[in-house]
């Protein structure tokens, strides 16, 4: 049976990697998905079977309990409130890896000779999985309490913070040396349980709300760290390779974040952005913008041969995904090209955009990354902006003092004609204004997204 049950975790470990493989594009995205899930299914029933399971009452409790859960928030949640959503889904990962640390730690004290080892694997994986778990734990809920503006979401930042936080680190390292020598140390264990869940909050406070997704994904590869310390804890191989699947892929996903707004993850985690763009929200206006109806503008796109629609966070925030698709079929009846041009952090999560696209049945084909579609917006007749403001902002650029400054950006400013929807002149999440707003060929429609475009669609067919 043993043998069999190594089998099974084997092939569960191949079937994640070629689902993070088909993970890797959207065409095969779903299929992707549903082959993680089987290998997750049969790591569980390999491990269900194993002769050490005690009982099988508990374990049946706590799958329906969680099932509930999972199901009730995946279903509630808005698509707007999914990095939040993933905050709390690894927070509850890393506890997890945290308590079965700790009741291993529990559980073996009696005979101290398995994990009294000093630095013995188990002992030393029981204070990874503390530390980090309990880090990911404290962390994601303030990540979570922060997007869902439960508490203030501008960076928390005091004198001499990072000393602070570097003494309490000390203190937490310090501690686990001595449980790793011996997990006898009660006490110890105890401090060093406590120090992780106070570090976790610490640590994230002084980071802005703009960059949690990014902090979110970090934690990710954390809870996948916890895991994978645990997995060692449990001597359970399934645990030890999905654990560090999921370390890697978060920081490789952290990774590109942080170079698609030209910034270090130093920069991200101590740098506290935030604090002084939300000074400059709404500043200083910087000359006239014209201001056009849908109708006005349906008469530009339909002597247009070339389109280009750049979707951001407002099309996510109002829903306008169908009526986009709408859209570009009444521009494409007309012979009018239409391409999307997808910029990697639009949005509030990656790959947010192409998600919204795919659930209204936009063909991937005519999604294009930025590195592509820059090149074509000089020959583009008009561009049509929905709801993203930073992914367009020629500042980053043009301006060294903007705090987005050298950010890649969508260059839709050199098409002939711009029409960005917007409800406001306020800014977007990074807080700074946008001077493409201002360009002789940029041209505003105010509304909400979705009843603007629909408009749009609408002033299209009066003109036939
Ligand atoms: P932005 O946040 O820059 O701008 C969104 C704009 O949408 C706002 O200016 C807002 O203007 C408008 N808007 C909001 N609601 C609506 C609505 N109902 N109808 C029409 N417009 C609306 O979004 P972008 O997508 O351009 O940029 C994403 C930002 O998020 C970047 O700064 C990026 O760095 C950051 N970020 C993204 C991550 C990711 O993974 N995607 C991760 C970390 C950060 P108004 O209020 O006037 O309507």
């Amino acid at each position: 049976m043993e043998g069999l049950v190594h089998y099974a975790y084997l092939i569960s470990a191949v079937l994640f990697i070629l689902g993070l493989r088909q993970l890797s594009s959207a065409r095969t995205a779903t299929r992707g998905n549903i082959t993680a899930a089987v290998g997750m299914l049969i790591a569980v029933v390999a491990t269900l079977i194993k002769q050490e399971v005690v009982g099988y009452g508990i374990i049946a409790a706590g799958l329906a309990l969680g099932s509930v859960a999972g199901a009730v928030l995946a279903l509630r949640i808005q698509m707007t409130a999914m990095p939040q959503m993933v905050a709390l889904l690894n927070g509850f990962g890393g506890i997890a890896s945290a308590l079965v640390a700790t009741a291993e730690l529990l559980d073996l004290r009696p005979e101290a000779g398995a994990a009294g080892t000093p630095f013995g694997i188990v002992s030393v994986a029981i204070v990874l999985a503390t530390l980090i778990g309990g880090v990911t734990f404290t962390g994601s809920l303030v990540a979570f309490a922060k997007l869902q503006e439960l508490m203030r979401s501008a960076p928390i930042v005091y004198g001499g913070q990072q000393v602070v936080n570097a003494v309490l680190g000390l203190a937490a390292v310090g501690l686990g040396v001595v449980v790793a020598l011996d997990p006898t140390a009660m006490q110890a264990f105890v401090g060093l349980a406590a120090l992780a869940l106070v570090l976790g909050v610490v640590l994230v406070i002084p980071i802005g709300g703009a960059d949690m997704p990014v902090v979110i994904s970090l934690l990710n590869s954390y809870s996948g760290l916890a895991a994978c310390a645990a997995g060692f804890v449990l001597d359970n191989e399934a645990l030890v390779i999905s654990g560090s699947l999921v370390g890697a892929s978060g920081i490789i996903l952290t990774k590109i974040m942080c170079d698609a707004m030209n910034r270090s993850l130093g920069n991200v985690l101590f740098g506290a952005f935030g604090a002084a763009s939300e000074a400059l929200a709404g500043s200083d206006q910087q000359g006239t913008v014209k201001a056009y109806t849908p109708e006005d503008a349906a008469i530009v796109f339909q002597t247009a041969r070339s389109v280009i629609v750049v979707p951001g966070y407002g099309m996510a925030v109002a829903q306008a995904q169908h009526a986009v698709r709408e859209l570009a079929e009444e521009l494409e009846k007309r012979g009018i090209q239409v391409r999307f041009a997808i910029h990697p952090v639009a949005g509030r999560m990656p790959g947010h955009m192409n998600v919204l696209l795919a659930e209204a049945n936009v063909p991937y084909d005519k999604l294009v990354e930025m590195d592509e579609i820059n090149p074509e917006f000089p020959e583009t007749d008009v561009v049509l902006v929905i709801g993203a403001n930073d992914v367009v902002n020629p500042a980053a650029r043009t301006d060294e003092k903007s705090p987005i400054y050298g950010m890649p950006i969508l260059n839709v400013d050199q098409a002939r004609h711009v029409f960005v929807i917007k409800r406001s002149m306020n800014p977007g999440f990074a807080g700074i204004q946008n001077p493409l707003f201002f360009n002789d060929n940029t041209m505003m429609i105010f509304g909400d997204a979705k009843a603007t475009v629909l408009e749009l669609v609408e002033a299209l067919r009066q003109l036939d």
